[in-house]
């Protein structure tokens, strides 16, 4: 396979529609395409029966139908099933499939590497190898969706809260939710899809004027900016209060409720009087907050809050009015968690 070929799946309908003009072909073809690419699942042009075969054999010229390569699958006790995939030149990536009672949830990865450095988060070790297509990332819903094919089920939601920081890759991340979003995609509702950053700011503007109905997430951890700056360097350049009013900024814009995630680190921000200070900092905001007890790495020291000191940090938040849920886990048998299996491998690679 040509390395250098764009994926296919990185056009959004209407760059297609543009390419195939370009091309002295009608644009309603792009339709077609995209039900052999995301209805029929094709893997190759060829496939494409109702189309001429000089249309063929053009798209096969500049195009790759980007196949992920399966390295690792490994299904957890509670169903959720983890993928190790290998990108066309070499690197791999990491993609979760949830399966809740309320339906299939996918985890997708947006770079390879990421370059924030969070002290806890096993993802930033090897710092950024490259940015992944959109196309790279639209390939790990269909794989995963062409998994539940099998089982006669679908990819009912998507959140890009794999390996990477997708506002990082902001362009290629929006041309994704564009695709997957799409009826004549893989039709999954804005409402069914969750982005989280770790807060850059000026992407957060960016995106609140967007417009999309797509559920936000930010990574907060921390109540103050002093302990946010210590877990979360990427605070030193985004201020914890410049973040606030980035926030305050998109609730307004898109009239929509923010999560943010909090992740409890035995014994550096999860008192009573850590969740006491922020509810003081969240108070009043249309919100909501995700309690992650910590997922152990192995190269980061952080250890997990007691069970009886969740609940009274959870409870504390609820006092104040605030809407909590403690993250229930998933595939924790299975290095589920944040790049752990890939970095797990990378290690491996190098032994
Ligand atoms: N880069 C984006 C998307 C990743 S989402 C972001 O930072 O939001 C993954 C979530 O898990 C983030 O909230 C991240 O901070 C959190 N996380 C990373 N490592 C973790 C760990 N070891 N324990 C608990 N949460 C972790």
């Amino acid at each position: 396979m040509d390395m250098n070929k764009k994926s296919i799946y990185s056009l959004q309908l209407q760059e297609l529609k543009d390419w195939l003009s370009e091309n002295g072909e009608k644009p309603f073809r792009a339709e077609q395409i995209y039900d052999w690419l995301y209805k029929k699942r094709a893997v190759s042009f060829e496939e494409m029966s109702n189309l001429s075969k000089p249309l063929r054999e053009k798209l096969a010229d500049q195009f790759q139908i980007t196949t992920l390569n399966t390295v690792i699958q490994q299904t957890s006790s509670d169903g959720t099933i983890k993928f190790l995939f290998e990108l066309h030149d070499g690197f791999s990536i990491e993609t979760v499939l949830m399966r809740h009672d309320y339906g299939n949830s996918v985890c997708v990865t947006t770079q390879v590497g990421c370059r924030i450095g969070c002290t806890f988060c096993a993802s930033t070790l090897g710092g950024l190898k490259r940015h992944l297509e959109a196309g790279e990332i639209v390939a790990q819903v269909v794989k995963c969706q062409k998994a539940l094919d099998e089982l006669g089920e679908r990819v009912d939601s998507v959140v890009i809260m794999g390996i990477g920081e997708p506002f990082d890759n902001y362009n290629n991340m929006l041309s994704f939710l564009k695709i997957i979003n799409h009826d004549k995609g893989l039709n999954i509702g804005a409402r069914h899809i969750t982005v989280s950053t770790s807060g850059i700011i000026p992407k957060i503007y960016k995106f609140a004027d967007e417009n999309m109905q797509i559920n936000f997430a930010i990574s907060l951890h921390a109540p103050n900016t002093e302990l946010r700056s210590k877990l979360m360097p990427i605070n030193k350049a985004f201020k914890l209060d410049d973040l606030m009013k980035a926030v305050r900024y998109y609730i307004d814009k898109t009239g929509r409720r923010v999560s943010f995630e909090y992740g409890l680190f035995g014994g550096v921000n999860d008192s009573v009087e850590h969740a006491e200070e922020l509810a003081d900092l969240i108070t009043g905001l249309k919100c909501h907050v995700n309690l992650i007890p910590v997922n152990y790495v192995p190269e980061r020291d952080y250890v997990r809050t007691p069970r009886d000191k969740i609940f009274a940090f959870e409870r504390t938040l609820k006092n104040r009015g605030i809407n909590v849920t403690i993250r229930r886990e998933h595939g924790h048998d299975i290095d589920a968690a944040c790049g752990q299996l890939r970095a797990k491998e990378r290690k491996e690679e190098t032994r």
